[in-house]
This record gives structure tokens, sequence and C-alpha cells, in this order.
């Protein structure tokens, strides 16, 4: 894997033009020819003493550099004093190459052992470790390895690697450590990252909601190794050339080959968004707040039934209204709809479930909650099972939301059930003037769960009765999942 992302990262190298007209190769390595992509940079070192080869024919430019290496240098190209001397570190002694230089960055803080005594001169130098003595030693700023990385890749003294990242765990080896170098001491050799002389065609990238790959290397089988970014719809590209179907292009920081045929010289238009979700979009709830106007309902510790029901009536709706079900109520305001008038809701707007909401109350004596359902085929509402079926599913959810006696589901002889043409329910949520129930019916956050457990209900009741799997992503709207299966 290492292997793998070293070679992609010196194609990319390879692919970047370094002016080089200033210096010429003329080192005598037979393994560093006049083409190789560092030639240049490890002659001008070469030609300062700060770099050596191995042997006097040889460079072995793909080789590791180690700590020792790099601190001397280092140490050359900072024209300190590299005699050797005796050092602080038990692994190196004073006859080591490197030790003149390791005591003098030490000394300027640029390099430091390990807590145990040791310098470790022949470990493998990362290009992690590399950022931040390049930072150090020419006080570029960085203190860490990801801000020295970035200070050395805004420079134009590093290049990401293949991936996107600086690949800092990753060994140096000397070609790149000359490269890196060379650039910090002479900006020529830097990267101009705002270069953009040989890209010079702007094209748009039209591949509608799929993406584009950037790859190494002009690829006619396809091959995921070499593919080194994404492009998506509308990004604009720099083209340099093309060879055959392929373009050569800079993205970003990305330079590399995309197949041409993606590639517009007019911008494309915008794809277009999904659709919005439609499910449920057929579907009419029927909310109908208790009473109101000069029919207060229940009263108790202050509260009346008929303000109560239109809290939780609204509440229930807002969460309604973030989906594409629609809701209609049968009261808005303080007004008093006849009984008949409620029962007829559902025909007139086309609804297709109704939920009258109510508070109980009997003295103070008793407490809990309640819902009912119309328990034989009346004249208009043959829905008695459905009708049923959702009053369970609504007992469940008021259970969940407030934890109160639980009354049970019910049989009820109400002209708002009687007279429907829906499958309806009328829930009691609590008794007002029960000292128990009043500690959730007179709290807003109280009320606003209830409205929830509400909400929650009438999807349970579609989602398990009728099968409509479909309105399952409205749960978590309210941060919730279908309830058990309860009928
Ligand atoms: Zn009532």
């Amino acid at each position: 894997m290492k292997k793998w992302i070293i070679l992609l990262c010196i194609a990319l190298i390879s692919s970047v033009i370094v002016p080089m007209s200033h210096v010429s190769a003329n080192t005598n390595f037979k393994d560093v020819g006049a083409s190789h992509r560092a030639a240049a940079e490890i002659s001008y070192l070469v030609n300062k003493n700060i770099i050596n080869g191995v042997t006097p024919t040889e460079f072995v430019p793909d080789r590791e550099v180690t700590r020792g290496e790099a601190a001397a240098m280092l140490g050359r190209s900072l024209g300190l004093n590299g005699q050797k001397r005796a050092t602080s570190f038990k692994d190196v002694a004073a006859g080591n190459m490197a030790s003149g230089y390791i005591v003098e960055l030490v000394n300027k803080k640029v390099i430091s052992g390990y807590g145990d005594g040791t310098f470790r001169p022949n470990a493998k130098l990362d290009r992690g470790e590399m950022a931040i003595l390049i930072n150090r030693a020419y006080t570029l700023g960085g203190t860490n390895s990801s801000d020295s990385a970035k200070i050395l890749m805004d420079k134009g003294i590093a290049q990401g690697m293949a991936d996107g990242s600086f690949g800092g765990n990753v060994t140096i080896i000397r070609s790149d450590f000359a490269v890196f170098l060379a650039r910090t001491i002479n900006a020529d050799f830097r990267v101009k990252t705002g270069d953009t002389s040989i890209f010079k065609t702007t094209q748009y990238v039209s591949v509608g909601s799929s993406t584009l790959n950037i790859r190494s290397k002009p690829q006619v089988v396809n091959s995921p190794s070499n593919v080194i970014g994404k492009l998506s719809h509308g990004q604009m590209v720099s083209v340099a050339s093309y060879t055959g179907n392929w373009a050569y292009i800079k993205a970003g920081n990305l330079i590399g080959y995309v197949d041409k045929s993606y590639l517009k010289s007019a911008k494309p238009a915008a794809v277009l968004p999904a659709p919005p979700p439609a499910a449920g979009k057929d579907l009419t709830i029927i909310i109908d707040p208790g009473h109101g106007g000069t029919d207060p309902g229940a009263s108790g510790f202050g509260f009346l039934e008929k303000n109560v029901a239109l809290n939780v009536s609204n509440h229930m709706k807002s969460y309604f209204d973030k989906t594409p079900i629609q809701v209609v109520m049968t009261r808005t305001g303080d007004t008093y709809p006849s009984l008949t008038q409620r029962a007829e809701f559902a025909k007139k707007y086309g609804g297709d479930m109704f939920v009258s909401i109510h508070t109980n109350a009997f003295n103070n004596s008793v407490n809990g909650q309640e819902s009912f359902y119309y328990g034989s085929t009346s004249a208009t509402n043959p829905y008695v099972t459905q009708s049923k079926v959702l009053s369970i599913y609504m007992q469940a959810r008021m259970q969940e939301a407030w934890p109160l006696v639980n009354r049970g589901v019910k049989q009820g002889n109400l002209a708002v059930l009687r007279q429907n043409t829906v499958p309806a329910t009328l829930i009691e949520m609590g008794f007002i003037d029960s000292d128990v129930d009043i500690k959730y019916i007179r709290s807003d956050a109280h009320r606003k769960n209830m409205g929830r457990a509400l909400y929650l209900a009438s999807l349970d009741f579609y989602y398990h009765y009728h099968g409509r799997t479909d309105l399952g992503q409205y749960y978590s709207i309210a941060g919730s999942s279908p309830s058990k299966r309860l009928h």
C-alpha cells in the first residue's frame, strides 16, 4: 500500500512543471539521469555540498532517509558547524558522521531526541517529521506535523499525495527530501500553485448526479487504482491538452486525466433536485379540538379544557406540517362548531381520519387517560374496527407521553364519532381537575409532547393497519420510530 502511494506521488510530482532553466543537471550519478524528476534539485544541492551521493557515482534516489542523514543535510543547508563531537545521546557516538549537526540542531531546538535518552539516528524519517524539521529549521511557523505540512504545501515546497492527504506517515526517500530541501532554500524550485499557464482551456464537468474520476494517467481499461480524485456536475476544470479520449486537466490542486466526453465548454444547467417526498400526500387528518367558544368544557386549577385541547391540537398539527400529509382542524380559534358540523368535517374536506381531543373532569376523584370509538356500525360510519385500532394506537402513545393511569380503550356513543364518515377516535388525555394529571396538562412542554404522541399514533395507525410503510420516513421528524404492532 505504501509503495503504491509513493508511486502515485512520484507520478504526480513528475507531472508538475518545475523551472529548470537556471540550473543544469550535471551530476555524475548514473542513477540520476538528466531526465530524472529530481535531477535539477539534486544537482543544485550537490553543488552546494549539502547533499552527497552514497558513492561517487550513485545517489540511490529511492533510498529512505534516516534521522541522522536528515540532520546532516539540514545542518549543511543551514551552514552549521558539522565538526564531529560528543553528543548527549547514548546512541550517537562522537564518531557518527552527523554528530556535529545533531548537537547544533538540538541546540537550535530544530530536532530532539526521545525520552529514553536516544536519538535513533538510523530510524527512518517520515514526511510529517520532515515537515516539522523544515518548518523549525527555516522558521516557517509550523508547530505540529499537520500545520507544518500545510505551510509547506501553501508555499509550493511540498505537494500532497495522490489521495489528497499530505501522507505524513509515509517514509520520505532521498530524492523527495532533496526536492523539498531545494525548494525551501531556493524559491525558484517551488511549485507555483497559482501557475496554470499550461492549463488554459476552461471546461465544465457535465455528469448529472454522477461523478467524474480524475486519473493519474489516461486509462482505457477501467482500473480503480489510479483514481486520484472525483469531480461533480458543474465543476470547472482547466485543460492543458487532449490525448485520445482523455483530457489532461487541473482542478483545484489536483492534476490528472478525465474522460473528455464529460467536459463541456458551457457551464451545464444544475441538476434538478429530487422531487419532494410525496408519501402521504393522499391523506388528510381531521383534528378536532374539543369544545370552544361559549363551551369551555371541563375546568380545573384555572385551566379550561377548550384551551388545552386547542393547544395540543396545534402541537399535533405542527408535526404534520413537516410532511405532505394534510391536516384540517375543526376550529383554529376560540369558536364552537356544533358536534354535527365537526362530524361532517371529514366529508367536507376529504378527511381520512378523525381525532377529537379532550380532557376529562370528575371532582378530583378520578384520573387517567382513555380513548373512545363508536362500537357499532352507524348510519354514516362503517369503520368500527378501524376506529377501534386507531383508538388503540392513540391510547398507547398517550401512555408513552404522559404516564398516567391507563383507563383503556372503550366504546362510546358520542355524536362526533357516531355521525362521522371515517375512522374516528375521541381521546381524553387526562383529568383536568385531578391534582395528578394537571401536572402534565398545565405544562406546555408536556402538551407539546402529547401533540407529538398523537402525531406518532396517527402514523402508527396507517403504518400498521394500512401497511403504509411509505410513511415510515416521517417518524424521524419527531425523533421516533414505528410502534409495535398492537392489533
Ligand atoms: Zn370534552
